[in-house]
């Protein structure tokens, strides 16, 4: 037999499967979707590959190198993964091994350990004796061979021997003790009564267990309920087995599950998407709904009552969320919901906890899965529905290879396994309300906040006109008046800093010049906490300059306003206010997010403050006030979606004020108070924006009248970048039709990043038959280019 296998080296003279005999030890072991290391190259060394296929003959029979190990025992990937690979690498220009991999956990990238259980001693002849540590538990090499391969599948399959993995963890992973009670209320009081009245600490930890009996949590948790407790006392209550202690990782919050959420009574408008839904789940339907709800409308109860059907019915269901950190809310109300029925996954969770959801997953014990972007390819099977939440996101496309949107693998999902797909949002993406409009998707909308809830009055403020607060040019009299208010009444705010296309840098205020990256053309960006210029496209880093570094001026200043100066002219103005602050400083810690908005949700703070990852998702009862104080600086991005962005986000944003019974106020300081961006967004308006950007799309021709692709190359040398870019103009032209428009070439937004030079041009197209084709001939033919590297992006979301 031969086996065709995918090398693990992404680059397109790799980019094919190679043939290889099966050694006879292995005959019958070797599937597709396993992993494998064999000799490639001239140097014969060992690679990691993945067995595509299996075949009865070669075209090089006799000249085949063997398998030489074996990596898995099972397939890794399944022959559904294993089909979506090649759709995918297909579909987006991608190499098959980096498609391959993207579908893995990254456990099995990482360092892992195979362990073995015996029912019953092994002969004392066999080959596993060496490997045994204890007479019944044996450690497997990493790496296997045949032989042994074969004889561990052989005793597996008699049952005699049970196969464990362990993830080494990777290092820097927080890990905390959680408590847990164990006894029970009659248990207690007979404590109570047989402990010594000086023995006063356990007295209180008893007397609080017997009212708490379900109470769990970290040493912090414990010491806020009962602050005079000592630690010590908790520590000899494990010893004495009244309580359980467990190692957890410190996100992890155990507590969240103990709670568990019911249906709600659906609104008339739930009702009716369900009724829409529910059918085509239960007659395995592929069928895309839209669910365009207005913020606060209920959408997570629609997808939760979908989810619910789908399971009843036996089959399981993908829910997408746009990141994890930033929705905790979300995956707490579908765990309450589903219990032990829930995989998470996201980029917290350490290597080996992303492995046991995953197999958890693949063993069908986990029907509900939950994530990210990369959540889609989770190897669930019989799939019953599919949900992605604000599907309007950016960060469901993956800016690099392979550069797949969540959304078209979700479809693509959906068609294999007949299950329809809900799409999420208050701001619809243009393309896919484009879509339902052609009947393409059903349209589905909730148009109004279930029980008391109103949207927000939202006042937008001409910063032109508006008083400002004394020496403070970004912060307007009536903003500040609204915060102290709400200090006064206890009700809490949120105040956005809209950092979108917006930096903080150094400028010499003598000679105008702005410090730059030495490797890119780009300013370098003001760190203010580790004080230093950071370049965020290829990391150099250098201490801030005293002098300007060309004229030796000293009047070298920052610009740019930055979420820490705005909390510390807030607290200077506010004294008593308690005000957290929310961006890529305060959250980049484990966990980082869940802490703000946990402490923020339990009323700790009065003023929220942060960039854009404020805007999503956030639901608390308590929150009357939501400032911008920033409106416009998303709108003067050079790329034709601006203004769906900035309206996405002011309503969004909005969205955050009056979600219960207390009345919401929002206040949009701008410099464009009469931008249609603006002004819809404060009323709410998604159908109207929607009519206006899509005539101005239909006047610009951009998506979504037009697909677009990107086309870039890079080189160290800018001449060959440049003369290589336009022979790929002269290449495609003659192959489109007069209906294709090509724009550029160009330089690259930032034409030169880390010393490498960048052009590119964009097709805008309706239908090309040749167009992918030639773009595929393309990408075989730069292979044989040394220095070049060549990027297509289809439906890129950054022009840049
Ligand atoms: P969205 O996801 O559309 O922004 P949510 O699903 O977060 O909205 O719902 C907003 C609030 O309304 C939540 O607190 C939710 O518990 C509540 N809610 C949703 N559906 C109902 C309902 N049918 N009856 C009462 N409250 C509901
Ligand atoms: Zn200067
Ligand atoms: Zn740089």
């Amino acid at each position: 037999m031969i086996a065709q296998i995918i090398i693990d080296i992404p680059a397109q003279q790799t980019n094919r499967p190679f043939d290889y005999a099966i050694p006879e030890a292995l005959d019958h072991l070797v599937q597709p979707g396993m992993r494998v290391l064999v000799p490639f190259g001239r140097q014969g060394h060992l690679r990691q590959g993945f067995v595509w296929q299996l075949a009865d003959t070669s075209e090089f029979k006799d000249k085949l190198k063997p398998i030489r190990k074996i990596l898995d025992l099972e397939p890794v990937l399944n022959q559904e993964a294993l089909d979506m690979a090649a759709w995918l690498a297909k579909d987006t220009f991608s190499f098959l091994i980096s498609c391959l991999q993207t579908m893995l956990p990254n456990a099995l990238r990482a360092n892992y350990q195979r362990f073995f259980s015996l029912k019953a001693p092994l002969s004392a002849d066999s080959p596993l004796i060496p490997l045994l540590d204890s007479p019944l538990h044996g450690k497997f090499p990493a790496q296997l061979d045949p032989k042994l391969g074969q004889k561990i599948k052989l005793l597996e399959q008699q049952g005699v021997l049970t196969i464990d993995y362990q993830v080494s963890q990777r290092l820097g992973i927080k890990k905390v003790l959680v408590y847990r009670n164990l006894l029970t209320a009659a248990m207690i009081q007979a404590q109570l009564i047989a402990t010594r009245a000086n023995a006063r600490q356990q007295l209180l930890l008893l007397n609080f267990l017997h009212d708490h009996l379900t109470f769990t949590g970290t040493w912090a948790d414990w010491q806020e309920q009962l602050p005079e407790l000592s630690r010590s006392t908790l520590t000899s209550a494990v010893k004495k087995q009244w309580l359980a202690s467990q190692e957890v990782e410190s996100y992890r919050r155990p507590t969240s599950l103990e709670t568990t959420e019911t249906a709600h009574q659906l609104t008339a408008e739930q009702q009716t998407a369900l009724a829409a839904i529910n059918p085509q789940i239960v007659a395995q339907q592929q069928q895309v709904f839209l669910l365009e709800g207005i913020t606060g409308s209920g959408k997570t109860e629609v997808y939760l009552q979908a989810l619910a059907e789908a399971l009843r019915k036996g089959r399981t269901a993908l829910m997408l969320v746009p990141e994890i950190a930033l929705t905790p809310q979300m995956v707490n109300r579908v765990r309450q919901r589903f219990q032990k029925q829930v995989a998470v996954l996201h980029s917290g969770l350490s290597a080996g906890e992303r492995f046991d959801e995953w197999r958890r997953i693949e063993r069908g014990e986990a029907k509900v899965v939950v994530g990210a972007r990369s959540a889609v390819f989770a190897p669930l099977k019989n799939i019953g529905v599919i949900v992605i939440d604000e599907e309007h996101e950016t960060s469901y496309k993956q800016t690099e290879m392979p550069r797949y949107h969540a959304r078209d693998v979700a479809l693509y999902r959906s068609s294999i396994h007949h299950c329809p797909v809900i799409l999420g949002s208050a701001t619809p993406s243009l393309e896919s309300r484009a879509r339902a409009q052609k009947g393409r998707y059903q349209l589905l909308r909730l148009t109004k906040r279930p029980q008391a809830a109103q949207l927000p009055q939202v006042n937008i403020l001409d910063m032109r006109q508006a008083d400002k607060v004394s020496g403070k040019t970004s912060l307007s009299v009536n903003l500040l008046t609204a915060l102290q208010q709400r200090l006064a009444a206890g009700e809490q705010s949120i105040l956005l800093l809209n950092r979108r296309g917006y930096a903080n840098f150094i400028m010499c205020r003598d000679c105008g010049q702005v410090i730059k990256c030495p490797n890119c053309d780009i300013s370098l960006t003001l760190h203010q906490d580790i004080q230093a210029l950071k370049c965020h496209y290829c990391g150099h880093q250098e201490p801030i300059p005293q002098v300007c570094p060309h004229c030796h001026s000293r009047q070298i200043r920052s610009f740019g306003v930055g979420t820490q100066r705005v909390e510390q002219d807030l607290q200077a103005l506010l004294p008593t206010a308690r005000i957290l602050r929310m961006d890529v400083d305060t959250t980049s810690k484990k966990g980082g997010h869940a802490r703000i908005i946990k402490k923020f949700g339990q009323h700790q703070a009065d003023i929220l403050l942060g960039t854009q990852m404020i805007a999503k998702g956030l639901d608390f009862p308590e929150v009357t006030l939501v400032g911008v104080i920033n409106a416009d600086t998303s709108l003067s991005l050079p790329d034709f979606r601006a203004s769906e962005r900035t309206f996405q986000l002011l309503t969004q944003v909005s969205g955050r004020a009056g979600r219960a019974n207390k009345a919401g106020e929002v206040i949009v300081q701008t410099y464009n108070p009469d931008n249609y961006a603006i002004q819809l967004a404060a009323k709410q308006d998604y159908e109207t924006f929607y009519r206006q950007e899509m005539h101005l799309r239909h006047l610009g021709g951009y998506p979504p009248y037009y697909y677009t692709i990107l086309v870039s190359v890079s080189h160290a040398q800018e001449d060959l970048t440049a003369q290589k870019i336009f022979q790929i103009q002269r290449q495609l032209l003659p192959i489109l039709s007069p209906q294709a428009v090509v724009l550029g070439p160009v330089p690259q937004m930032i034409a030169r990043i880390n010393n490498r030079y960048y052009y590119q041009l964009i097709i805008k197209y309706k239908q090309e038959p040749k167009l992918f084709a030639a773009l595929q001939q393309l990408t075989q033919t730069m292979q044989k280019e040394s220095g070049f590297q060549l990027r297509i992006d289809r439906e890129p979301l950054q022009f840049s």
